[in-house]
C-alpha cells in the first residue's frame, strides 16, 4: 500500500524529513519550480501539510487540497495557518509547544543582557583593538529594573522566572489577568510606562498586528528598551526605527523582524540595536524535540490516534 501524501511548505531539516518519510510521501512545494504543476498533479491526494512557524498556508492553497486532513507546524507560532478556516473544514492543526520554551526564554534574557550591558558593542570594541586607547563606556544594571512582558504565556512566564532571578520586578499585559503574583497592567501603554524592558512574547497574526506602535514606544520612554522574541508583525517596525533615531527609547534587542530575513538598514547601522537572526529555538536539542513532535503529530493522525499537541 502506498504512503499517504503530504505537502512541505518550508525548507525542513533532514532530522525531520527522514522520520516523516517513514510515514508519508513528501512533496516539496517550497522548492518546487512549477508549483501549479505540482498542485495539478498531486493536489487531490494531499492529506497533510508540514510547515514551519514562519511559513504561511493561504486559504487559496488549502482550497486546492480537497483531501487535506492535518497541518503540522514545526514551531509553536501558527499565525501562518488560517485556523478558523481549518476548523470549519475539519482540518486538524498541530504545533510544537513547550519543548522550545526554555531556549526562547534564554534568548530573551540574552537580549536583555546584551542591550543593557552593551555586550555586542563591547565585543566589537575589543575586536577593533580600541581597548588599548581607553576603557569601554559604562552600561546599565539590571538589578531593580522592571521587565514588562507582553503575553505571559509559556515563554513569557519562563522569561519572568529568569529575569526575577536577575533582580528585576515583573509586570505583564495580556487579554486578562492571571493568577500570578506579578503586577497586571490592563493596557499595553500602562505596561510600557512602568517597564524598563518591554518584552514581546505574545503570538503574531492579525489580532496582535502592530500592537507595539508609536504610542506604546513613547510610553516606554527614553530609559526603556524593547525586546522582541515573538513575531516581527507585533511591532510597527517603522515606528520603532523612528523611536530609536529620535531617542524616544534607549534601545532594542530583536530576534524577529517584520519582513524576515530582510532587516532595514536603519536597524543594521544603529548602535542602539542588538539583532539576532530568529534563533529563539535554534539549538540541536530543541529543534530535534520539535521535529519529533511535528512528525509525531502527523504519524498519530495517520494512524487514527489522538494528536499529541492539537491546536484544533
Ligand atoms: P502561549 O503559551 O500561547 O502564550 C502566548 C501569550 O500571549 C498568552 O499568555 C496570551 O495571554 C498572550 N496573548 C495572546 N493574544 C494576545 C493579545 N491579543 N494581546 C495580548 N496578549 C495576548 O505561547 P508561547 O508558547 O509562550 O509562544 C509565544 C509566541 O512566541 C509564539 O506564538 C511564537 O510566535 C513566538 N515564538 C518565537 C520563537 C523564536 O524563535 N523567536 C520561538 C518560539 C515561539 P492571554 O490569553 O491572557 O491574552
Amino acid at each position: 500500500m502506498s504512503l499517504p501524501s503530504v505537502l512541505l511548505l518550508a525548507p525542513l531539516p533532514d532530522f525531520l524529513l527522514t522520520p516523516l518519510r517513514q510515514v508519508a510521501l513528501c512533496h516539496d512545494y517550497f522548492h518546487a519550480v512549477d508549483k501549479d504543476h505540482l498542485l495539478a498533479e498531486m493536489g487531490a491526494e494531499i492529506r497533510g501539510i508540514v510547515m514551519a512557524g514562519g511559513s504561511v498556508a493561504p486559504v487559496t492553497l488549502l482550497d486546492q487540497l480537497p483531501a487535506l486532513e492535518i497541518i503540522s507546524v514545526f514551531g509553536v507560532g501558527y499565525d501562518g495557518v488560517p485556523v478558523e478556516h481549518c476548523r470549519s473544514r475539519g482540518v486538524r492543526v498541530t504545533n510544537t509547544p513547550d519543548v522550545l520554551t526554555d531556549d526562547v526564554a534564554d534568548i530573551a534574557v540574552a537580549l536583555v543582557l546584551m542591550t543593557s550591558r552593551r555586550l555586542a558593542e563591547a565585543e566589537r570594541f575589543v575586536r577593533a583593538e580600541a581597548w588599548s586607547r581607553g576603557a569601554f563606556p559604562l552600561a546599565h544594571a539590571l538589578r531593580g529594573k522592571t521587565a514588562g512582558i507582553l503575553g505571559l504565556g509559556r515563554i513569557g512566564a519562563a522569561i519572568a522566572h529568569r529575569l526575577a532571578a536577575h533582580g528585576l520586578s515583573i509586570a505583564y499585559h495580556g487579554r486578562q489577568p492571571q493568577a500570578v503574583e506579578h503586577r497586571y497592567c490592563a493596557t499595553l501603554v500602562e505596561l510600557a510606562s512602568v517597564a524598563d524592558f518591554l518584552i514581546v512574547a505574545c503570538p503574531g497574526g492579525a489580532k496582535t498586528h502592530h500592537l507595539v506602535n508609536a504610542e506604546v514606544l513613547a510610553a516606554l520612554g527614553s530609559r526603556g528598551t524593547l525586546i522582541n522574541i515573538a513575531r516581527g508583525s507585533v511591532v510597527d517596525q517603522t515606528a520603532l526605527i523612528t523611536a530609536l533615531e529620535q531617542g524616544i527609547i534607549r534601545g532594542a534587542g530583536l530576534d524577529v523582524f517584520e519582513n524576515e530575513p530582510q532587516v532595514p538598514a536603519a536597524l543594521l547601522t544603529s548602535e542602539k540595536t542588538v539583532l539576532l537572526p530568529h534563533v529563539g529555538s535554534g539549538t540541536h536539542e530543541t529543534r530535534q524535540a520539535m521535529a519529533d513532535l511535528c512528525v509525531g503529530n502527523v504519524a498519530a493522525h495517520l494512524a487514527g490516534q489522538p494528536l499529541l499537541t492539537p491546536v484544533c
